[in-house]
């Protein structure tokens, strides 16, 4: 029998789809057939990812979010849930990153990348569950962490110790709404073709692909195509888990 993967009927909010791998996420959901919400803090920039989806033959539309602010994260919910009536799937894709060495990290930059990586993902997932208990709907949460959460990166202690935050959250929240019929799972990108990654130089971008044991970086389509599974019936059976999406450069 072929694998479910139709998202048909369901609504998504992507946070963080106005570029990168939330954008390939954002579309990967739609393609499946969910209708998407496109979250950031620059709506405009939301609003041209829906209307890529919409000229594609998909179902989207744009939010207003900081998932830092846990105000702006209960009112995008509440308009959400007020316009579709449920929300099915919800994917934390949103961070940032403020590297440095430890001995020059300021706590400004540590805070400002806890607060969007790893409390964000708190203040997300909450609203997620309540609307998903109220509505008594089999959701469907997914947690971008990223291979730096599992074995560490120089210069990244704030992004990796926010990262591997996200991995212990997943598996608590995993065991606490199981029983609702509520799935968590986390994706790990390992280096992916993003504006984060545009910034290196050919040297580094060598040394890199030379640790990858599928000998390129990924794409963020390679992230979608993850986070749709996950979203998906094929994975009605998995919770908790950690899908990594690194081409081998972390494998355990
Ligand atoms: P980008 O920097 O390209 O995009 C980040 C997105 O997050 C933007 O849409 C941005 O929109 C949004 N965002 C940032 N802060 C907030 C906030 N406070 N509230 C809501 N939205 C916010 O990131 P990538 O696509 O590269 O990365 C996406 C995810 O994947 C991140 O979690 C990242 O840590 C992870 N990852 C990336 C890897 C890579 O190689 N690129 C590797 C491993 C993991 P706006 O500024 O308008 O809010």
């Amino acid at each position: 029998m072929a694998a479910n993967v139709s998202l048909a009927g369901k609504t998504a909010l992507v946070t963080g789809g106005s570029q990168g791998i939330g954008a390939a996420i954002a579309k990967g959901l739609a393609a499946a057939g969910a209708h998407v919400a496109v979250a950031a803090r620059n709506a405009g920039k939301a609003q041209g990812v829906a209307a890529e989806i919409a000229a594609a033959g998909g179902s989207a539309e744009a939010v207003s979010l900081d998932v830092s602010d846990p105000a702006s994260v209960t009112a995008a919910f509440k308009g959400l849930v007020e316009r579709q009536g449920k929300i099915d799937v919800v994917v934390n894709n949103a961070g940032i990153t403020e590297d440095g060495l430890i001995l020059r990290m300021s706590k400004e930059a540590w805070d400002k990348v806890v607060a969007t990586d790893l409390t964000g993902v708190f203040l997300v997932s909450q609203e997620a569950v309540k609307t998903m208990m109220r509505k008594k709907v089999a959701g469907r949460i997914v947690n971008i962490t990223s291979v730096v959460g599992l074995m560490g990166n120089a210069g990244q202690t704030n992004y990796s110790a926010a990262k591997a935050g996200v991995l212990g959250f997943t598996m608590a929240l995993a065991r606490e709404v199981g029983s609702r019929g509520i799935t968590v799972n986390a994706v790990a990108p390992g280096y992916i073709e993003t504006a984060m990654t545009d910034r290196l130089t050919p040297e580094q971008r060598m040394a890199l692909v030379g640790q990858i044991v599928l000998g390129r970086l990924g794409t963020p389509e390679d992230v979608a195509g993850a986070v749709v599974f996950l979203a998906s019936e094929a994975a009605s059976y998995v919770t908790g888990t950690c899908l990594n999406v690194s081409g081998g450069l972390f494998i355990g």
